[in-house]
């Protein structure tokens, strides 16, 4: 297996440089004698897409395996070396493997019968709602994704975005996961939700569009993890303008993507523990974390700080490793600093997954 040494600047680390061998990261040469290729540039830690889904089905057709791959691959093209898969109907772990990003699955969407898309969720009762989510533990690796709130179309005109769970559902379902070793992940754009989440003590919050700044703080001092998804809150709008029959819904939606940039550089000012993701699933090749990261410094993120969140800052907020000797070698190497061009992100120049070059 070719070894590697790693020069340049090495960003979220001490080191001045880094070698791969054997698949692995290395803090010393390797034995003389052992052909090593250079490799120069702005090397980060492999990124992370928090949010994407390589086996979701958008129809009750499950996804095929060649679609997997194709999603995974063209995850692996924009520099990503692990996604973490926010709800799907199939497993993929048969599928993912050698020269693939790797996946931390999340089992299937839980939701309420009509209070979620078609045919994404496993749909239940609220009474059902802790076991539910032990079930789907057990079929992913160690997440649990759980839609907090969605449109309750129930009140005509005055259908409005609405939690699906009551608060001490919500209480005993964390408590459940918990005990057994996982962690919850919810959905929620609406703003009456979060001090439920808040209070059932959730472990990271997706779009998070209804947050006002308190609940921020309190999710900071908590250290529940937030994973804003700039694109696809951007698509609001849309959203909005597809749903006639229901204007307070639309109103709120609209008010949401009014005030999204200035949410984002709260979530900055404040410093929200963020992951980043794409919430992409077919379109992942158009809509990745490659729009997703540009989006986000369009909107007032830092380049340095959606880069950190997006590699070894949000890799240690999953408990994975980024520079510790010994690792595997999951990387992405740029010709120039994302940092000061964000846009330097579409081409990465190689992408490491276990110390081979793709
Ligand atoms: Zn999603």
């Amino acid at each position: 297996m070719t070894a590697y040494h790693l020069t340049g600047t090495l960003r979220g680390s001490e080191l001045d440089e880094a070698w791969i061998v054997d698949g692995r990261i290395a803090w010393s040469a390797p034995r003389p004698g052992m052909p090593v290729t250079e490799i120069s540039g702005w090397i980060y830690p492999g990124l992370v897409d928090a949010h994407t889904h390589p086996g979701l089905s958008r129809t009750s057709e499950l996804v095929t395996d060649a679609e997997v791959v194709r999603r995974l691959e063209a995850c692996r093209a924009q520099g990503v070396t692990l996604v973490r898969e926010m709800g799907a109907q199939r497993s993929i772990a048969g599928v993912t493997g050698s020269g693939l990003p790797k996946v931390i699955s999340a089992g299937q969407h839980i939701a309420r019968p009509k209070r979620y898309l078609r045919y994404l969720a496993s749909e239940i009762e609220p009474g059902e709602l802790p076991a539910e989510a032990l079930r789907q533990l057990a079929r992913g690796d160690g997440w649990v994704k759980l839609v907090g709130d969605w449109i309750d179309r129930t009140d005509g005109a005055d259908s409005d975005l609405r939690p699906l769970w009551p608060r001490e559902v919500l209480i005993d379902a964390v408590a459940a996961v918990h005990d057994a070793g996982g962690k919850i992940a919810v959905h929620t754009f609406a703003t009456e939700t979060i001090d439920d989440l808040l209070e059932a003590g959730i472990d990271c919050i997706e779009h998070g569009t209804g947050m006002t700044r308190d609940h921020l703080i309190e999710a900071r001092d908590r250290g529940i993890l937030l994973d804003p998804t700039v694109r696809q809150v951007a698509t609001f709008p849309e959203i909005a303008s597809h749903a006639v029959n229901y204007p307070v819904y639309r109103e709120r939606m609209l008010a949401m993507d009014a005030v999204r940039a200035e949410h984002i550089r709260m979530m900055v000012d404040l410093g929200s523990h963020y992951l980043m993701g794409s919430d992409t699933t077919d379109d992942v090749a158009d809509k990745g974390m490659t729009v997703e990261l540009p989006c986000a410094v369009e909107d007032g993120m830092p380049a340095s700080v959606a880069m950190a969140a997006a590699s070894y800052d949000g890799r240690r907020r999953l408990g994975l490793p980024s520079w510790d000797e010994g690792a595997p070698a999951d990387f992405v190497v740029y010709a120039a600093d994302p940092e000061k061009d964000i846009d330097v992100i579409v081409h990465p120049q190689a992408v490491f997954i276990d110390g081979i070059r793709f």
